[in-house]
């Protein structure tokens, strides 16, 4: 019998919806559910996502319960509140942390096999907050972390060198946020190293790739002053790990996963470079990275420790 590939999307905002529209382009699931506390929200945009079915594959959308996600072979998380004013991080932490221990015990409940994916932010501490909360095996947890930044890492590379981005391979590691780290060490093009060699006629100019990264780093707060919200480069980053999950692909990418030694990092979820597959995560391939680059590493670990330590879980 084919087994029927179901995904489920807790939270149908900007992101989920993202999330579910590229899905839906890319033919990846045989169903997709959708579930917010606002439910006629996740009914309209699963009727409206229906509508699409004259045109593209047909896959069934609808709204759901948790009971719904019990054959989902992933789940997606991208349900999050947002800050009010006058309210501190920590509190926005705290009361996303509490959002979190809710839907985490009825995935468990009901879903308990599903891989997740946490999309939602702060990405690496809410990934850190499941991995504590959840029965699952650890593999099954999976933070989106820094895919997202090393993709505009790789868009903004490939438009300065003028190449395709996927064959940049560079990546951003850390947290998901102001203290992540680009590893320039390791990157290259063809397996050409940027730092060291003359690449597409460029020589590396470090101040002007030092403002590259810091477009890369930026990159939300421009997009939200424009447009309010980030979504679609998201959703195709979850989609990324949606199809390497469900097509058990052994992909190599950066996601955020509680570290137990690597870069000799402990109990704190932060991006490595990881295999994905139909089980989740896989082992971590760890390019070496240079002295500044460690110790940044550290930092950026070192820093959302510090956030850990104040949140209820
Ligand atoms: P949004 O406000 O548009 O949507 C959030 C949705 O979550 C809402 O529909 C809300 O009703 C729902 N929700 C809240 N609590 C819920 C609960 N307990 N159960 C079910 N649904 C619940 O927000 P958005 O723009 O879609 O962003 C969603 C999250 O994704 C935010 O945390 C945002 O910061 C994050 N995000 C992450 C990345 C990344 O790279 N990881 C990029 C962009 C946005």
């Amino acid at each position: 019998m084919i087994q029927k590939r179901i995904v489920g999307i807790i939270g149908t905002g900007n992101v989920g919806v993202a999330a579910a529209y590229a899905i839906f382009l890319r033919g990846l699931a045989s169903e997709i559910i959708l579930i917010d506390k606002n439910s006629k929200r996740a009914e309209g945009e699963a009727m409206d996502l229906m509508h699409g079915q004259a045109f593209f594959e047909s896959i069934t959308v609808r709204s759901g319960t948790y009971r719904d996600l019990a054959a989902a072979q992933m789940v997606i998380i991208t349900a999050g509140v947002a800050q009010r004013s006058g309210e501190t991080r920590l509190d926005l932490l705290n009361r996303n942390a509490a959002v979190f221990n809710e839907i985490i015990d009825q995935l468990d409940r009901y879903s308990p096999k599903s891989v997740l994916v946490i999309a939602s932010n702060p990405v690496d501490i809410l990934t850190y907050v499941t991995q504590k909360i959840s029965q699952r095996n650890p593999r099954r947890v999976i933070g989106t972390g820094t895919m997202l930044d090393t993709g505009r890492f790789r868009a903004l590379l490939g438009a300065y060198y003028g190449v395709d981005p996927r064959s940049v391979h560079a990546y951003i590691l850390g947290e998901h946020g102001d203290t992540e780290v680009p590893v320039w060490s390791a990157a290259n093009i063809g397996g050409v190293s940027l730092v060291d060699n003359v690449v597409s006629g460029k020589p590396f100019q470090p101040e002007e790739m030092k403002r590259l990264f810091e477009q890369v780093r930026d990159a939300a707060y421009e997009i939200i002053d424009r447009k309010g919200y980030t979504n679609t480069a998201i959703g195709m980053a979850i989609v990324r790990l949606v199809e390497a999950v469900l097509e058990d692909q052994k992909s190599v990418l950066p996601v955020s996963r509680m570290l137990t030694k690597e870069y000799e990092l402990t109990d704190v979820c932060l991006s490595v470079p990881s295999v994905i597959g139909i089980n989740g995560l896989e082992d971590a391939v760890l390019p070496p990275l240079n002295d500044s680059e460690f110790t940044a590493l550290h930092h950026s670990a070192q820093t959302l420790k510090n956030s850990i330590k104040g949140i209820r879980i």
